[in-house]
């Protein structure tokens, strides 16, 4: 699949020997599928993205890309949720029946507040410290001693590359092209390729400005992220952000800054970042989940110490800085809180998990040309790949050397991950490069499993 998308980093530089080989399965995924029961047209997205036209990092004006506002409230507000948009949250103070929200309509310049018997803060890491503090300072919240502890970058370093040798035009493919590995990289540090977009510009600009900004979709913007100690603090006293963090107090930055010199060396093509500034498009921290009010803000179900019924899902929570892109993390938490909230509120609302697992048997009957050598080799070759494959709980590879004829047996999470795979491209050409046959396949539910150690 990723073939097919310009620069992305598992195929586009692979004449060059620059960087150390990353296959597809060790890729972050470069599209997430829409989830279910979510369809196109009720997340407002209308059709595929064009990989190669003017569909970009700044989004598509053709339709093809959908935030996610569009594709995770769209369908709710069919269903009676109410968003209010424009809408900005001060602070928030806890009175006998729960909370108030003390909240700012900003196209009608208008305060009012919001009850409710509980609050779940979403406003991402600096917005949610900042509301905390705000209302611990007007004394509307009940004091949280661990408030702004934790703070961290996610080892974040922005660095632009322009590569050697040749015309680029970064602007294409997905957003984020994918990893790139040097060798030597050191574990924690991943590194990021993306796009960088030439934005639209006015006609009235000097064409000599015209060509400097033009130049600048030859250049690659690389991210590159590592586990930091998240020791810093974060705070707002009147308002104004008190940030306490340096990239001298968090070694890990050694690790990033010498990973990006390699690619330097390794490519010729400069990359150019700041080894003084910290910088993030990851802030984590400051709200953290911890054991006691001490250290942090919220306890393991998300509810916020000495304020009950008052809850957190958003990045300051993190405890430790995910050293990747953290949304999907961020996305976990929230549903786990969901779910305990739910549970709290009504434990037979929780759908409990019914059992979804599926058995899958995959028989085939290699082509004769095949020997048992080739098929030992699919085999072996074929385990990293199934080792990162989404839904995959097991998989016992069979061979009746006698009749000649494969039988594998898969564990699956659920029929809908099975089908995922099997339907995949990525399956279908593999198994028929591999064994020259297509293979039968058949669904049983699986009931109950013994696991002996
Ligand atoms: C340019 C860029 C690219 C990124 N790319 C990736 C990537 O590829 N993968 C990845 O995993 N992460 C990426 N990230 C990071 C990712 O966007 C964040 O980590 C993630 O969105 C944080 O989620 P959150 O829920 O904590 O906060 P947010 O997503 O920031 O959500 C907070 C929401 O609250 C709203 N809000 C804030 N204050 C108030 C208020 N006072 N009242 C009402 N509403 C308020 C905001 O408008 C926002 O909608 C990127 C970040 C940037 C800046």
């Amino acid at each position: 699949m990723h073939d097919d998308m310009p620069n992305h980093t598992s195929f586009a530089w692979r004449d060059k020997k620059w960087f150390v080989d990353t296959p597809e399965n060790k890729q972050f995924p470069a599209a997430i599928n829409l989830p279910e029961p979510f369809n196109r047209q009720e997340s407002g997205l209308k059709h595929a993205i064009s990989l190669t036209g003017e569909d970009g990092m700044f989004g598509a004006s053709s339709g093809g890309k959908a935030n996610a506002d569009a594709l995770y409230l769209l369908p709710y507000l069919n269903k009676g949720i109410t968003v209010k948009d424009m809408h900005e949250v001060r602070n928030i103070s806890h009175d006998d029946n729960g909370y108030q929200v003390n909240v700012r309509d900003i196209q009608n310049k208008r305060d009012y507040s919001i009850a409710a018997p509980k609050v779940v803060l979403a406003a991402g890491t600096m917005n949610t410290v900042k509301i905390l503090c705000d209302s611990q300072d007007n004394k509307t919240l009940n004091l949280m001693p661990g408030l702004g502890k934790g703070f961290g970058t996610n080892g974040d370093c922005m660095a632009t590359w322009k590569p050697s040798g040749g015309q680029y035009n970064s602007s294409l493919g997905t957003p984020v092209h994918g990893k790139l590995v040097v060798d030597g990289q050191a574990d924690e540090v991943t590194i990021l390729s993306a796009g960088i977009e030439t934005p639209p510009m006015p006609a009235w600009l000097p064409n000599m400005l015209k060509n400097k900004v033009q130049d600048t979709g030859g250049n690659f913007q690389l991210v590159a992220m590592a586990p930091d100690d998240a020791n810093g603090v974060v705070k707002f006293e009147n308002g104004r952000l008190k940030l306490d963090y340096s990239i001298k107090e968090n070694p890990v930055f050694e690790k990033v800054f010498s990973a990006l010199d390699k690619i330097t060396t390794q490519t010729g093509g400069k990359v150019k970042f700041d080894r003084k500034t910290a910088m993030t498009a990851h802030p984590l921290g400051g709200a953290r989940i911890a054991d006691s009010d001490r250290e942090g803000v919220v306890d393991g179900k998300g509810e916020v110490y000495n304020n009950p019924g008052l809850f957190i899902t958003d990045g300051s929570v993190l405890p430790r800085a995910t050293g990747a892109p953290p949304t999907l993390s961020i996305a976990a938490w929230s549903s786990y809180v969901a779910s305990k909230i739910i549970e709290k509120i009504d434990p037979q609302l929780i759908n409990k998990p019914e059992n979804k697992m599926i058995t899958a048997i995959v028989t085939y009957k290699p082509d004769p040309s095949k020997t048992m050598e080739d098929v030992n080799n699919a085999f072996k070759n074929s385990i990293p790949l199934f080792s990162s494959v989404r839904g995959l709980k097991k998989k016992i590879y069979c061979f009746d050397e006698e009749a000649f004829q494969g039988t594998s047996v898969y564990l699956w999470e659920s029929k809908e991950a099975a089908e995922a795979c099997y339907g995949s491209t990525t399956f279908q050409e593999a198994f028929k490069k591999s064994f020259g046959a297509v293979p039968e396949i058949t669904f049983i539910p699986a009931l109950q499993i013994v696991e002996n150690d």
